[in-house]
């Protein structure tokens, strides 16, 4: 057995902050390639900016293509997407000129909102790539490189009650500093008036949110950008009061407790707040979190709110804190209190909606928690997909560490109330989400996929994943489940597949898998039950270790893993749904292969049993029957495809074509046909079949269902 396979960046970093610029590299490179250079290296260090935040510009003397004369193009990253894995095609392009010409069209602070519509009327060069919010505030910051981050580091002293003095004292007059203010057009207004009134200024502190530096060339602008960060993390290492959060107030668990009661609590949470919308998880149990969840100053800090607002847009304003003692730990007790702190955290949402809501604001959003911490434990996090999940977790990092920053120095204060929901609720934000495509028909849902290494298993997670499912892949073959995840994430990327290898004839590996699959992404919806074998012998050479070898994979682990899904699916409430990747010989006897058709008319029966008891609790269990499946199968690889050939009276290289004039339709079986079959019952175009079987078999007379 081996653990999840997945690795992620991490906050923890080992090395100082330092320059990695490369003068030769760099010396290849024009102007807007040296920006692009300089925005991954930025940001590819989550210590510089957090997921999707910040963003960098430079203004670039170019060609126009309609009068041939050169025009000052200002490159700044778009609207989304991230700078660590940004391209060129990343950066809207827009003529400076127009951009200064708009400041005969603004009509003020209340009204600054409109001067987003502006933006597509200023584009070089019919760049499709939609402008941010934020492209007022480089326009007009008169100096040819302009980056703006969100370090922690800053961050922490931009959050702190004395945010300007110490902006004075720590940088010596370098910076600059303003007063919070949503990012829009008037700030750019703000950030110009004050480069200009201080020309010696190195950047600027936007108190509550982050930082603007500039330099006259790509290198300087990200030499001066990393010195500054590197001076915040140095001052507050040095002039931070310990311990950090007032000190531990628990003792963390050890490590296997924390992941056995994040995998046991993960299910029953997620039934409890996708309602209206299927959650998938994330677990952390990282230092920095468990520090945190750890210490005196939880309950108090979490209260406080996050500062930057990417924090909460991301995270919501207030993480939900579960009453949880590490000392005395009693899983009953804590799962017992749950639907009332929920039903409060709810409450408390709403009422936060209607105080602050103006005429216009967009009605209330889900009011559930995105952030769960656990004293001790750690901290889960749930959204409408695991990239989202994860980098809500993620960002909630970026508030303990200014939170701790911010604490260890000074006072740390969260936005205010009012400035949080004009942001939440903002109409630009809230169109943004208008224009997201429509969910996929499976987003939101988990599947497991047994023999998940194997050609239909392959095929199978191949389309679930397409349709917005998170999969993971189960087989006892680690080699070939390590492949299959390769090929898996090239199309459906990192976050979506997990795989866990397992022998699901052996009880306890079985509960391995559940709890995995509960570990990294919050539950199961839906159970594909594929894994298989075949074998082939006239009844007198059936030998008992061929018969109990068929009816261990599949009867006795069809058994286990469909009874540790039906559980789990039982806690989370949400229903589900099962598929039996069978065959026709469950359904027509076939001489010479006793022990196997057997084995396969039980495997049929079962899942019947399933679907009778499961009905009550919405879950249905359904069954495909494919035949002759041969391309990519791993059990038409070997042995059993001699043994077919010879029982038929064939060459081994002709069984495909063999199989394809025998059928009715004359057609081969392909895997992504069985694959379309099993999306068909575990998706909700199936909703009211329970109890059935699919033959995808292109005809076969015997194994018609009657
Ligand atoms: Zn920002």
């Amino acid at each position: 057995m081996t653990t999840i396979n997945q690795t992620f960046a991490t906050h923890e970093q080992a090395e100082p902050i330092a320059s990695r610029w490369d003068d030769v590299y760099a010396a290849t490179l024009s102007e807007p390639e040296l920006l692009l250079y300089r925005s991954n290296l930025l940001g590819s260090d989550m210590r510089i900016t957090n997921f999707g935040g910040g963003n960098t510009s430079a203004k670039v003397f170019m060609q126009d293509h309609l009068t041939g004369e050169q025009a000052e193009v200002l490159w700044v990253k778009g609207s989304g997407g991230d700078l660590g894995s940004i391209k060129l095609d990343g950066f809207s392009t827009l003529y400076m000129d127009k951009l200064r010409h708009l400041k005969s069209r603004y009509r003020g602070l209340a009204l600054e909102d409109e001067m987003v519509a502006y933006l597509p009327h200023c584009t070089f060069n019919l760049n499709p790539r939609a402008a941010s919010i934020d492209t007022p505030l480089h326009a007009y910051i008169d100096r040819k490189h302009v980056d703006h981050m969100h370090p922690d580091s800053v961050i922490a002293i931009a959050a702190c009650a004395n945010s300007k003095a110490l902006t004075q004292s720590i940088f010596e007059g370098e910076l600059g500093w303003l007063p919070w203010q949503r990012p829009g057009y008037d700030l750019g207004l703000k950030l110009e008036a004050l480069s200009k009134a201080q020309p010696e200024l190195k950047g600027i502190i936007l108190e509550g949110h982050g930082l603007f530096t500039w330099g006259d060339t790509a290198k300087s602008c990200y030499e001066i950008t990393l010195g500054i960060i590197k001076r915040a993390e140095d001052w507050i290492a040095a002039n931070s009061k310990q311990p950090a959060f007032s000190g531990t107030r628990f003792a963390p668990l050890a490590a296997e407790e924390r992941k056995a009661l994040a995998q046991r609590l993960m299910p029953l949470l997620r039934g409890k707040i996708s309602k209206d919308e299927f959650k998938l998880g994330h677990f952390d149990d990282s230092a920095a979190v468990l520090q945190f969840v750890c210490s005196n100053d939880l309950v108090a800090l979490a209260a406080l709110g996050t500062s930057c607002p990417d924090h909460f847009l991301r995270t919501k304003i207030r993480p939900f804190v579960i009453d949880f003692d590490p000392a005395k730990p009693d899983f009953d007790k804590l799962v017992a209190g749950l639907d009332e702190a929920l039903a409060a955290y709810r409450a408390d949402y709403i009422a936060y909606h209607e105080r602050c809501k103006h005429d216009n604001s967009p009605a209330v959003r889900d009011a559930n928690p995105i952030i769960y911490l656990i004293p001790g434990v750690g901290m889960l996090s749930f959204a409408k997909d695991k990239a989202t999940a994860r980098i809500a977790g993620e960002f909630y990092v970026n508030a303990i560490n200014v939170m701790r920053g911010a604490n260890g120095v000074d006072t740390y204060v969260g936005l205010p109330e009012q400035e949080a929901f004009d942001i939440e609720y903002w109409l630009l934000e809230e169109a943004k989400l208008q224009r997201m495509p429509k969910p996929k028909s499976l987003a939101g849902r988990i599947a497991l996929v047994t023999g998940g290494a194997g050609g239909i298993g392959q095929a199978v997670a191949r389309q679930l994943l397409q349709e917005g499912a998170c999969v993971m892949l189960t087989d006892i073959d680690a080699e070939a489940l390590e492949n299959a995840r390769h090929n898996l994430q090239k199309v459906a990327g990192r976050d979506n597949v997990a795989t866990f290898s397992a022998n699901i004839t052996d009880e306890s590996q079985v509960e391995g898998i559940l709890a995995a699959t509960a570990l990294q992404f919050g539950g199961i919806d839906l159970l594909v039950s594929n894994a298989g074998i075949a074998s082939s012998a006239p009844l007198e050479e059936t030998t008992l270790e061929m018969w109990e070898r068929n009816q261990a994979i599949l009867v006795t682990g069809y058994f286990l893993v469909s009874r540790s899904a039906f559980s789990m699916m039982k806690k989370q409430k949400m229903g589900g749904s099962m598929v039996f990747v069978a065959s026709k010989n469950g359904l027509v006897a076939s001489a010479g292969a006793a022990a196997y058709c057997t084995a396969k008319a039980a495997e049929i029966h079962l899942a019947r049993c399933i679907a009778l008891e499961g009905a009550a609790d919405g879950i249905r269990v359904n069954v495909v029957n494919p035949d002759a499946v041969i391309r990519g199968s791993k059990i038409w690889d070997g042995k059993w495809k001699e043994e077919r050939a010879a029982s038929n009276k064939i060459d081994s290289d002709d069984i495909e074509e063999f199989y394809r004039k025998r059928s009715m339709l004359k057609l081969s079986v392909l895997p992504e046909d069985i694959a379309e079959a099993v999306y068909f019952f575990v998706s909700e175009k199936s909703a009211k079949s329970t109890g059935n079987i699919l033959n995808v078999d292109a005809g076969n007379s015997g194994a018609f269902t009657r």
